[in-house]
């Protein structure tokens, strides 16, 4: 698509306590970052990037055809060698360049991030300070890459175990964390000595490009990390994958497209790392701390507006807490200013599109169809921005299809239940196991009913997982592998076994 509006440009260090005032988007589309280097796409082709709150062109950004993506990768390839080979010391200090720089530009960040994808400001800067914390932690971890000495059980030769980088690694990120789930995987791809191409979602490129230059700053050789953007995903990608020097896939976005990567990727059996979508169930127990379940639900369901894949799904409430959570929760969810994300006191942006807002609109219909009753909110409000209010749904059918499919947005769906035994079917009565969360006082039973929910992480009073320290991921058709602690960097790296005698 070509121009049509002119991209948004105002005042480039606009104060943010004018909800108008915006970044100039335009020094962050300058082309596809390849070896270093902003280059042209080889159609004039463009993909515009629309923003949320308003409905305004942003900016339009370069669409790479089948042709780039062979030149990102030959970029790529060019790079590996000598990227394998540099110290592990020099890694880290490159990684904790990139760090610092994150932190000191955090401002100009967040407020990109909050203008194309519309999260609340708070949001997008509690994304970038996480994101940043990828190349800390990775910085640690380059130094760190472990190896293994063992004598074989016949005494006759050693074990020698070395972990060599994978190779060239194809990353492909989604839009509702624009900044950390880029960075989540190029910190321990890099720490691990890969070098890799990101295709970021289209809906909120920029922020990846304006990553770009500050890995350029921070001494990242040309052709060790490269971004593109196209509008046509599937050919793009499967070149990229059919390609025998790529090694590596690490996919961050819903199960339906995971699956078909995996398809992709079996073509050249390639290793895979797949970070797909939640129905995390919430599960509050008669003896929970109200105030802390509360506290907890409100993280869990109203960070990013709902658009989280750790977003608290379904509420299984207990009948003796139930109509106390509810009248809490409406209460806090009945407070939170809805607005453009760049207005500092607006708590609940606007969601993505205009499709994700019929999807959530969708939902709600057909749950209150199904016998749903409506206590806060449940009608999308007319005129321009991607908006929907936060809303709370008590008695919500099993049977309603947000029991089983990613609301992604800023609608509590309450279901109440009577037994442990009760709580645990209907959690773990999903295609999905990412996130879970539990609030009951008792230990032992909190950490009893974490043991049954299969769930690849557990928050126990509490309404936050993500930590990058910690192994994010999931089990079923959530995902497959680990991304952050020690986990991260393995991904990025293969054992190499060397039989030995001495
Ligand atoms: P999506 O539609 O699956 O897209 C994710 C990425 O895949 C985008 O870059 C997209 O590009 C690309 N893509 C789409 N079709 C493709 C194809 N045929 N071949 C190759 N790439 C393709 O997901 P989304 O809507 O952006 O993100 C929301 C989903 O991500 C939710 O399901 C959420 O739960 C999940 N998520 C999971 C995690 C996790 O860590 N487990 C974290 C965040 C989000 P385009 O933008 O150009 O379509």
């Amino acid at each position: 698509m070509s121009a049509t509006p002119m991209p948004r440009a105002a005042n480039a260090e606009g104060a943010i306590a004018d909800p108008a005032a915006s970044l100039d988007c335009r020094p962050f589309s300058k082309g596809l970052y390849i070896d270093g280097r902003w280059q042209k796409a080889s159609q004039a082709h463009t993909i515009p990037v629309i923003d949320p709150a308003t409905e305004d062109l942003l900016a339009e950004v370069a669409d790479a055809t089948v042709d780039d993506a062979r030149r990102a990768v030959d970029a790529a390839a060019g790079a590996a060698r000598a990227w394998r080979l540099t110290s592990p010391r020099q890694r880290s200090e490159i990684l904790r360049t990139c760090y610092r720089l994150m932190i000191e530009r955090s401002d100009m960040l967040a407020r990109l991030v909050s203008l194309e994808n519309g999260k609340a400001l708070p949001d997008a800067r509690g994304e970038i300070a996480y994101a940043a914390e990828f190349f800390r932690w990775n910085a640690e971890e380059a130094v760190r890459i472990p190896g293994e000495l063992g004598r074989a059980p016949s005494g006759g030769n050693r074990i020698l175990v070395d972990y060599e980088p994978i190779g060239i690694a194809v990353l492909i990120t989604p839009w509702n964390f624009p900044a950390a789930m880029a960075t989540r995987k190029i910190a321990p791809a890099l720490a691990a000595g890969c070098t890799v191409i990101l295709k970021p979602a289209s809906e909120t490129p920029l922020t990846a490009y304006a990553l770009a230059g500050l890995y350029e700053e921070a001494g990242v050789p040309p052709g060790v990390v490269n971004v593109i953007t196209t509008s046509t995903p599937g050919p793009v990608t499967a070149a990229m994958l059919g390609d025998p020097r790529v090694r590596k896939l690490s996919f961050t976005g819903s199960t339906g497209v995971g699956r078909q990567l995996l398809a992709e990727a079996a073509k050249t059996v390639l290793s895979s790392s797949m970070e797909l979508g939640g129905n995390a169930p919430f599960l509050v127990f008669d003896d929970a701390d109200l105030d802390a379940a509360l506290d907890g639900a409100m993280v869990a369901k109203m960070r990013n507006a709902g658009e989280a894949c750790t977003a608290a799904n379904r509420f299984y409430v207990q009948a003796g807490i139930h109509d106390d959570f509810v009248a809490g929760l409406v209460g806090r969810m009945g407070a939170l200013k809805v607005g453009p994300g760049s207005d500092p006191s607006t708590a609940c942006g606007p969601m993505i599109t205009a499709k994700a807002v019929d999807k959530i609109d969708r939902l709600v219909a057909d749950a209150v169809a199904r016998g749903a009753k409506v206590v806060l909110g449940g009608r999308r409000p007319e005129g321009k921005g991607f908006y929907y209010p936060p809303t709370v749904l008590i008695d919500v059918s099993p049977d309603a299809e947000m029991a089983r499919e990613e609301i992604f947005g800023p609608v509590a769906a309450i279901y109440r239940f009577e037994t442990q035994e009760q709580a645990i079917a209907w959690s773990n009565d999903t295609e999905y196991g990412l996130a879970s969360y539990i609030f009951t006082r008792d230990l032992k039973r909190g950490l009893a009913v974490a043991s049954e929910i299969e769930s690849g992480m557990i928050a126990l009073n509490r309404g936050l997982v993500s930590d990058p320290a910690a192994p994010f991921g999931g089990v079923k058709q959530s995902g497959l592998g680990r991304e952050g602690g020690a986990h991260g960097v393995l991904e990025f790296l293969e054992a190499k076994y060397i039989a030995t005698s001495f």
